[in-house]
């Protein structure tokens, strides 16, 4: 039994208080609070009925640190799950550490002014939550999240040593729509349109965006065209996996995805340099993110499946081995269950369990962790039991 205050109400913090109110053995009561107080009423209003956990809402401007931390030390939760966006990490941190509580996200912070994204900033406050006898977990999503508790359990139980992950994200829903991101459009699009790397005998290896491309032919799925990107869970899995030689990311793209990527690029709308239009500066990208579909209201409209997992190979008893973990996620199921498209259901789900974990100390630091630190074998679990199931292959098509 805990108390959690949730900050946002956008597509991956509707799923996750979904689920914390299926789970009110454990939610005992929750805040809402977010930037705009309207989402979080109707949604205490549509879920309140149905569970016995007791849901408060609030306002809140998550980079005012002084009326956050009011905020934390008035609920005085067992935890904070920040589900706002990554340029908030740091500011709820702040107050996390000035309220006394523990801390759980789903993504790095990003400065808002350069497009890139790094774990300096909050590993930079190890320290500080270490003496404060407080736990903050980063990055409890699907990827990074999952992907890292993936990385933990094959670890523990299927290697001697990881030589060399290759983290594969397949989304194959069809929404209808020529041209829309699957969560938050300026932070999608910001991350696609980067510089691709990967982890390689302790360096990155830098490629140009969407330089390397692969087929594979994902369970459940089928053949898909998949691309290298940089991913933030790549940093901490080549620090936190012994032994390790090559983390590579790969996620699918389609055709028309992509063509319109580019042409949006090309005439300049993906940039975030702020512009003067009609006396006033505007950001490019966050206007395009004003006419493009809310991902909030792809949910019953989007058909298919996701894949996302980690083909692993390595030692075991002398001997090699591959090991492929993954979750297949259907669309329709995801929005029948809460009304919300499956790229926001894999990431809501691992939020709520990263947060239960925390809030009753099965998961403790002190300190700032990265979710692959700690003991997989109870996040494994509420996977299968929280709508995440995995599956295990032990011969998989490798990507070259
Ligand atoms: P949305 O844009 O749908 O939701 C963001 C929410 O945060 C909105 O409710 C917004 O309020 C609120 N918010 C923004 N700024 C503030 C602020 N200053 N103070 C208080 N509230 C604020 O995003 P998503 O739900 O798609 O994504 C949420 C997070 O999940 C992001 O950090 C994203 O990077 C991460 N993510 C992680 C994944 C993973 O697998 N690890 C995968 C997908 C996403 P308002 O309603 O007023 O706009």
């Amino acid at each position: 039994m805990g108390k959690a205050l949730i900050i946002g109400c956008g597509g991956v913090a509707s799923v996750a208080i979904h689920k914390c109110c299926q789970n009110s053995a454990a939610f005992s009561e929750i805040m809402i609070a977010s930037r705009t107080k309207s989402k979080c009423d109707a949604l205490k209003e549509k879920l309140a009925p149905t569970t016995a956990t007791k849901i408060h809402t609030a306002q809140i401007d998550a980079d005012d640190v002084p009326a956050l931390t009011q905020l934390i030390k008035s609920f005085a939760p067992d935890v904070v799950l920040n589900l706002a966006l990554p340029y908030q990490d740091l500011h709820i941190m702040d107050a996390c550490l000035a309220a006394g509580a523990n801390y759980v996200d789903t993504a790095n912070y990003e400065p808002e002014d350069t497009a890139k994204f790094e774990y300096k900033w909050q590993w930079a406050y190890r320290e500080r939550f270490e003496k404060a006898g407080l736990t903050a977990l980063l990055g409890s999503g699907f990827d990074p999240g999952v992907t890292g508790v993936f990385s933990a359990y094959a670890l523990k139980h299927q290697f001697d040593e990881i030589n060399y992950i290759d983290i594969l994200d397949c989304n194959a829903g069809d929404h209808g729509y020529p041209f829309a991101t699957n969560f938050n459009p300026e932070i999608n699009i910001r991350e696609v349109s980067a510089n691709g790397s990967y982890w390689e005998e302790g360096h990155w290896v830098e490629t140009k965006p969407m330089e390397i491309k692969r087929v594979y032919n994902f369970p459940e799925i089928g053949p898909k065209d998949m691309y290298l990107l940089h991913h933030e869970e790549l940093e901490s899995l080549g620090l936190n996996i012994p032994g390790i030689k090559r983390i590579r990311f790969f996620m699918t793209f389609g055709e028309s995805y992509l063509t319109h990527l580019r042409c949006l690029e090309d005439v300049g709308m993906t940039s975030i340099e702020p512009i003067d239009f009609e006396g006033k500066k505007i950001v490019p990208l966050q206007f395009l993110k004003a006419v493009l579909p809310d991902p909030a209201s792809l949910g019953p409209r989007t058909k298919g499946k996701t894949n996302i997992g980690c083909i692993f190979r390595g030692k075991k008893d002398g001997k090699d081995k591959t090991y492929y973990l993954y979750n297949v996620c259907d669309h329709q199921e995801c929005y029948k269950e809460v009304g919300s498209q499956a790229v926001s259901y894999t990431t809501g789900v691992p939020a709520m369990i990263g947060a239960m974990l925390i809030m009753n100390g099965t998961w403790k630091g002190p300190g700032v962790k990265n979710i692959e630190e700690f003991d997989p074998d109870p996040f494994m679990n509420a996977l299968n039991k929280w709508g995440l199931p995995w599956q295990e292959s032990f011969h998989p098509e490798l990507v070259d």
